[in-house]
């Protein structure tokens, strides 16, 4: 059986052909500047799809990742004609990610005539959360009228790398408590609950929570409306400031956090404050999740951070002393492989497991059209 993969962006197309049968990636590829240069629209990039894969006339089904799901999909869906009108209304909630995300799916159904298409959600994983983490103190109305409340994204990682987990510490799915952290350019955590995620740190948007590359994370709403007041910022100009402008491009001159790391090690205090910002956040929210799962079988680390940075990873690891949690420095030094970096006698065992998002859409897609 062959999936294909599609990540549809606004200005880029990431495909992924994999052979589940075999458990194998056949292809991989990237169609750049569409409607800037490159293919006119994702129609076209899909044709170059076609021809990079020499025509393919064998494959099953196409899986798609797309950003948001809102309250109605809690799980990955066959796209019929009502699915795509419900994506059409979902638009609001994602307005840069959901049109690109659904013009891949249209495309897909134009070019590949007759293969079932499956939308596999960023927000899926979380809709189990309880009212009391997902719900913001305002007005009710505004979650009634407009769907204001907490969703998560990275969801379809999470979801992996938990059965990935309860998979290497030998428990049912159904029973594992995890604390995973996907710490990449964009970062997450979730609380894991039998299984279940019942929190996670980004919100209505990806915006919240960690210090990521770009993005500042949690911060006060209010010190948000004082620098739009004093220096009279729309709200988009907001917006492009605090999710592309902020985070450790900000504070350091660099979203990738190797050069912030290698900036630290030359004695930059900016970088060193950055590092040490995005490694206290990081350890603040594990140590509240595992309070709110009631005890961690395993805090789980992912993403580019997680699975290569040594460093960010002792930077964390370091101030998670008072759950009884220690540093193995010599197993800390894996890159992108599975691994305890945490030593026999800490109370809860760290585990780097690599993520795998594509593969997770292919599996959910073949789990959804059910072969
Ligand atoms: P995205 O969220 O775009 O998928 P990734 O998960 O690929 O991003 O993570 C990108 C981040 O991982 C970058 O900040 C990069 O610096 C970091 N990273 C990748 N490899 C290493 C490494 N060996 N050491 C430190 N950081 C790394």
């Amino acid at each position: 059986m062959k999936i294909l993969v599609i990540n549809s962006g606004s200005s880029s197309l990431k495909y992924q052909l994999f052979d589940m049968k075999k458990g194998e990636r056949l292809a991989k590829g990237l169609i750049e500047r569409i409607g800037c240069g490159g293919p006119k629209d994702h129609t076209e990039a899909l044709k170059k799809v076609v021809a990079d894969l020499g025509a393919p006339k064998d494959i099953d089904a196409i899986g798609h990742r797309v950003l948001h799901g809102a309250e109605i999909f809690k799980d990955s869906v066959l796209v019929t004609k009502s699915v795509l009108a419900t994506l059409d209304k979902l638009v609001k909630f994602g307005t840069l990610h959901m049109p690109p995300n659904i013009g891949g799916i249209r495309a897909c159904q134009k070019i590949f005539k007759g293969v079932p298409n499956v939308a596999v959600f960023d927000t899926a994983f979380h809709q189990t959360m309880p009212d009391c983490a997902a719900m913001y103190a305002i007005d009710p109305k505004y979650y009634k009228k407009m769907g204001i409340r907490k969703y998560g994204f990275h969801g379809t990682s999470h979801k992996f790398i938990t059965a990935e987990a309860a998979k290497f510490l030998k428990k049912p799915l159904a029973r594992v408590n995890l604390v995973t952290c996907h710490l990449g350019n964009g970062s997450s955590i979730a609380a894991v609950k039998n299984g279940a995620c019942v929190d996670t740190s980004m919100g209505l948007t990806p915006l919240a929570g960690l210090v990521m590359g770009t993005r500042c994370g949690d911060i006060d709403v209010g010190a948000v409306l004082s620098i739009m007041e004093a220096e009279k910022k729309t709200p988009e100009e907001m917006d492009a400031l605090l999710n592309k402008k902020s985070g450790l491009l900000a504070l350091a001159g660099s979203s990738d956090c190797r050069d912030i790391c290698a900036k630290a090690g030359k004695g930059d205090k900016q970088a060193e404050l950055a590092l040490e910002m995005l490694a206290y956040r990081t350890a603040l929210y594990i140590g509240a999740y595992n309070t709110v799962i009631g005890g961690a079988d395993a805090i789980v680390m992912t993403g580019g951070i997680g699975e290569n940075s040594s460093e960010v990873r002792e930077r964390i690891v370091k101030r998670l002393g008072a759950l009884g949690i220690k540093l193995d420095r010599k197993a800390n030094k894996i890159r992108g492989s599975l691994g305890v970096i945490s030593t026999k006698d800490s109370k809860i065992p760290v585990v780097v497991i690599p993520t795998n998002e594509e593969l997770a859409i292919a599996q959910d897609t073949a789990r959804i059209v059910g072969r």
